[in-house]
């Protein structure tokens, strides 16, 4: 597995990541052990960056991992929603807490929609840096689906790591066509800010066409890694694979492929308080008349709906 600087950051990473959120409770829900066990074999394959968050519930899987595993330390990042100072503190502590590392190696504000939620994370952002100089965190970043927001970031003082949305077909960028993004990312690490990108299959739109998505964004050279959820040994041995260079076999990319995964808003318990639709950003739910409606060709499989759901109504099936 090649290895990559994460910018000027010091912090060294796999061409690959491992992304946490799929095999998390918001998802497939794997239980720690078997979570853990993905987590070793990615560990044992070479991959040596886990990307996890305090939204996705996927501390103990990651803890589990790394009191087993034996070999060098991998890097960890995490992100947290938080605005608050108190906040974005009480979440570097639980990271810190339920994962048993010493220090975080990046620490990122989660999912910033624009200008003016940077502004509103001020203080979460300072709590950050501070964080980073005590010792608790290696690097600040922030992650965002949307172009603009990218490029507000990486000229705000204190953020070394971005975390883009950011793959073949350009699915999930916000407010700019791929090229543009493409020239974001490009000025941002020219600039010394380490990028890895988020969801490279296109939340799940991408899985059946896996080797030539990952290829491309591997051959483009924009990012510094790529993390992607994976939840089966055999979507870590396909991965791996494309990440060498290797040619992955139809039969076994089709199987790893598996089926569509979709949203599922339970209309039974829903109360259509429509706090789902306020928070996607990828406009794929809108007001219905019993629950909202759901338009599966712009939904990402975020999961960013699903905590804010009163009553526990929306699922990833
Ligand atoms: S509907 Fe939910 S999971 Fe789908 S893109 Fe919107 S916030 Fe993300
Ligand atoms: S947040 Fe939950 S209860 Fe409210 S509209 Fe969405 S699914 Fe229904």
């Amino acid at each position: 597995m090649k290895m990559q600087q994460l910018g000027k950051t010091g912090i060294e990473v796999s061409l690959m990541g491992i992304g946490t959120l799929t095999m998390s409770p918001m998802q497939r829900g794997l239980s720690v052990n078997e979570g853990a066990e993905v987590i070793l074999y990615a560990l044992e394959q070479g991959i040596t960056f886990i990307d996890t968050a305090q939204m996705y519930g996927s501390y103990p899987q990651v803890a589990a991992a790394l009191k087993q595993w034996k070999g060098p330390a991998p890097v960890v990042a995490s992100k947290s929603a938080a605005h608050s100072r108190d906040a974005m503190q009480a979440a570097v502590e639980e990271c810190l807490q339920q994962t048993g590392l010493p220090c975080i190696d990046v620490f990122m504000l989660h999912a910033v929609r624009d200008a003016s939620d940077i502004e509103a994370r001020r203080e979460a952002l300072q709590y950050l840096r501070e964080a980073r100089e005590n010792g608790l965190i290696k690097a600040v970043g922030a992650s965002s689906h949307s172009a603009q927001t990218i490029e507000m970031l990486a000229n705000t003082e204190g953020i070394e790591v971005l975390h883009p949305m950011y793959n073949r077909d350009g699915i999930g960028i916000l407010d700019a066509t791929l090229p543009e993004m493409t020239e974001i990312l490009k000025r941002a690490r020219a600039g010394g800010i380490g990028i890895y990108a988020m969801k490279p299959l296109g939340g799940g739109h991408l899985r059946n066409d896996a080797a030539a998505a990952l290829n491309w964004l591997f051959a483009s050279q924009v990012v510094d890694s790529a993390v992607i959820g994976m939840t089966s040994n055999e979507e870590v041995d396909m991965n791996v694979r494309i990440a060498g260079g290797e040619p992955v076999d139809a039969e076994f990319a089709r199987k790893v492929a598996g089926r569509e995964r979709r949203l599922f808003i339970n209309k039974g318990i829903c109360q259509n308080c429509n706090a789902c639709v306020k928070t996607c950003q990828q406009n794929a739910l809108c007001p219905g008349e019993k629950a909202p409606v759901i338009d599966y060709e712009l939904c990402i499989l975020c999961g960013y709906c699903a905590p804010v759901c009163p009553k526990f109504a929306i699922r990833i099936v």
